[in-house]
């Protein structure tokens, strides 16, 4: 059987690889089909087919063919844009953080697997930054979501072990292993994961409820962004058992950014 059925999806693009002398090959977050893989054949010689589609978080609809269903590498025909995020793209430290939100949805997601929500959060994000301020509050908020759809989602409402709400008047930490809250009286060693501010925690909660279009409105404490930021980030470091690249360059650029504040 050599049949090839045709599609078109809309998508999110995940990552790009250049291959051979003119092909590049894409990985796509698609509202259809989940995660896909194409070739694009010419990609980088034909304008009319491909025009500035192929490039990392741009918003196109694609139109691919493949044998059978699957996860089988995909023939991209064609792809047109419908956003190119142009306010993301000027400003190096918001592409950065457009790179990140896909090479973490990449990470977290398999081929082949549809998931709307998934791709929708994409969009969402995408959207906020291109039309408000980048803060770093949109990628905990952002991560907690990706989490919660990816089956990891942390348990922020209580203590993980025996239950106990947030306002049970103890303190609450933060444990990888269990994927969530230890109370002070079930943690069993609290200095290896410092306490976190009841603020903190509800931000998160708050943050993971709240319709996206209303997420440019929360605005963290600085405490809040702080801890936020290191309870997610070695969170993830413990699922994926690595950090991610755009992560590193984006925490290497925002120090750059203290340092220049400091020295002016
Ligand atoms: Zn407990």
């Amino acid at each position: 059987m050599n049949t090839r059925n045709s599609h078109r999806a809309r998508a999110i693009v995940l990552h790009t690889l250049d291959y051979g002398e003119s092909d590049r090959i894409a990985t796509f977050y698609t509202r259809e089909f989940g995660k896909l893989k194409g070739i694009a054949k010419g990609a980088r010689r034909s304008r009319r087919r491909f025009a500035n589609s192929l490039e990392p978080f741009s918003f196109t609809q694609v139109l691919f063919s493949r044998r059978g269903g699957g996860d089988s590498l995909a023939m991209v025909d064609q792809c047109e844009i419908i956003d190119h995020f142009p306010m993301i793209r000027s400003d190096l430290e918001k592409s950065v953080a457009a790179s990140y939100l896909v090479e973490l949805t990449g990470a977290f997601t398999v081929e082949g697997k549809r998931n709307e929500a998934v791709f929708q959060l994409l969009v969402d994000f995408l959207s906020l930054m291109e039309n408000g301020p980048f803060r770093t509050g949109l990628l905990s908020f952002f991560e907690i979501r990706l989490l919660g759809l990816a089956g990891y989602e942390p348990i922020l409402d209580r203590c993980s072990r025996c239950h106990v709400p947030l306002d049970a008047g103890r303190t609450f930490h933060f444990s990888n292993s269990r994927g969530g809250l230890q109370c002070s009286r079930c943690v069993s060693v609290p200095e290896a994961a410092p306490a976190l501010s009841l603020g903190t925690i509800r931000s998160l909660l708050h943050g993971k409820a709240l319709p996206a279009r209303n997420l440019s409105r929360l605005l963290l404490s600085p405490r809040a962004d702080d801890e936020s930021r290191r309870l997610l980030v070695s969170f993830i470091r413990h699922i994926l058992g690595r950090e991610l690249k755009s992560w590193q360059v984006l925490r290497q650029l925002r120090q750059l950014d203290a340092i220049n504040v400091d020295t002016c």
